[in-house]
C-alpha cells in the first residue's frame, strides 16, 4: 500500500570528522522517501524554493517517488539545515536552522496523497504534521517523528499530533525530554498510557540501535556494526523509512509484534547503509539484495541459544 509522508525536504550542509558537504540533497521527508521506496510507493508532501534543482527532484524520480505534491514556492528559499559532529557521532550541534518556505506552507494534498493507507509524520512543526494528518482520517497506520526543537517550541500542538497517531519513532533524549522520564522503558510505557495515544513506541538510539515498546512487550536491536561511518545525518529517517515501508508492505496483516520486530530489522539495515556515505549518496545506488543481505547478517549478530548450563549452588 502506498505510503505518504510529510516533512522538511531540504539542503544540508554537514561537517563531520571524515570531510565537509555544503548544500546537499537532505531533509527528513527525503531520506524516509527513498528508504521506504524498496517497499512501497511514496509520495511526498512538501514545499522547496525557486532554488531547488531539477538534480535533486530526480533523485527522488530515481527511485519511484511521486513527486506530485512537493509544491515550488515562487520566489521562496528551500529549508536549510546545518550541523555538525564531533567524534561521537551519536551527539551533534545545530548551527542554523532556515524554515524558508516552511513558514507559512498550507498543504492541499492531491487525491493520490489523501487516498494512502500508511502516513508518516516526518520531522517538521507539529501543526502541519496535524494538517496533513486531518487530511488522511482513515490511514490505517500513522506514525509520527520530531525533535527537540519542536518539544520546546510546539510542546501543546505536539502532543495532540502524537495522539493522533499509532506510532510515535523518537530519539532516545527525546523520549526524556517529553516525559520527564529518565528510563527509556518507563518513558515509553508512560506514551502508552495516554487516553488515545499511540500503541508502539520506537526509541532511536543511534550507533547503539533502537528499541521498541509495545503494551505486549519489548525488543531491541543493535545497530549494525559498521568499520567506517562517514555521515549520521538522516539515519533515524532512514530507519523510520524502512521502518514504516515494511509496515506499509505486509498493511493487509494483522501489525503483531512480530511483524514490527521484522520491522525493526529492515530499518536498522537501511539506516545502516546511510550513514556509510554524506547525504542521500549511499542509498542512492543501494539495490533490494543488498538490504536482503544485511538484514541476514544483522539476525546472525544477534542471535544466541540458550542451552542451560549448571550453575552453582
Ligand atoms: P536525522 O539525522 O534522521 O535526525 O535527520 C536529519 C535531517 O533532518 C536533515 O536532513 C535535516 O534537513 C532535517 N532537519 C534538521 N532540523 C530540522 C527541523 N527543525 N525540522 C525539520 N527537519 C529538520
Amino acid at each position: 500500500m502506498p505510503i505518504t509522508v510529510v516533512g522538511s525536504i531540504a539542503y544540508d550542509s554537514v561537517s563531520t570528522p571524515f570531510g565537509e558537504r555544503q548544500r546537499m540533497l537532505g531533509g527528513a521527508a527525503v531520506h524516509f522517501a527513498l528508504a521506504a521506496s524498496f517497499f512501497e510507493e511514496v509520495r511526498v508532501v512538501g514545499p522547496v524554493g525557486e532554488d531547488f534543482g531539477e538534480t535533486e527532484l530526480d533523485v527522488l524520480r530515481n527511485r519511484g517517488v511521486d513527486i506530485s505534491d512537493v509544491e515550488r514556492i515562487p520566489g521562496g528559499k528551500t529549508f536549510f539545515w546545518r550541523g555538525k559532529y564531533g567524534w561521537d557521532l551519536n551527539s551533534r550541534e545545530t548551527l542554523d536552522t532556515q524554515l524558508g518556505v516552511f513558514e507559512g506552507f498550507q498543504p492541499k494534498l492531491s487525491e493520490g496523497s489523501r487516498a494512502s493507507e500508511v502516513l508518516f509524520l516526518a520531522n517538521i512543526q507539529p501543526d502541519l504534521q496535524r494538517d496533513v494528518r486531518a487530511q488522511l482520517p482513515h490511514a490505517k497506520f500513522v506514525a509520527l517523528d520530531s525533535m527537540n526543537l519542536w518539544i520546546e517550541a510546539a510542546r501543546d500542538s505536539l502532543l495532540k499530533a502524537i495522539a493522533e497517531c499509532d506510532c510515535l519513532i523518537l530519539n532516545d533524549s527525546e523520549l526524556r525530554q517529553l516525559t520527564g522520564k529518565a528510563s527509556l522503558y518507563a518513558a515509553a510505557r508512560e506514551i502508552l498510557s495516554w487516553d488515545g495515544g499511540p500503541r508502539v513506541i520506537v526509541a532511536k538510539q543511534g550507533e547503539y540501535g533502537a528499541a521498541l515498546v509495545t503494551a505486549e512487550g519489548f525488543f531491541s536491536l543493535p545497530a549494525f556494526p559498521l568499520e567506517s561511518v562517514l555521515d549520521p545525518t538522516g539515519a533515524g529517517d532512514t530507519f523510520a523509512g524502512g521502518f514504516v515501508g515494511y509496515i506499509a508492505a505486509h498493511i493487509d496483516e494483522e501489525i503483531s509484534d512480530e511483524l514490527l520486530r521484522q520491522a525493526m530489522a529492515h530499518g536498522t539495515a537501511l539506516a545502516s547503509f546511510n550513514v556509510e556515505e554524506f547525504g542521500t549518496q549511499r542509498i542512492e545506488t543501494l539495490a533490494g539484495a543488498d538490504i536482503v543481505a544485511r538484514v541476514r547478517q544483522l539476525r546472525e549478530f544477534t542471535q544466541f541459544s540458550a542451552a542451560p548450563v549448571p550453575h552453582g549452588e
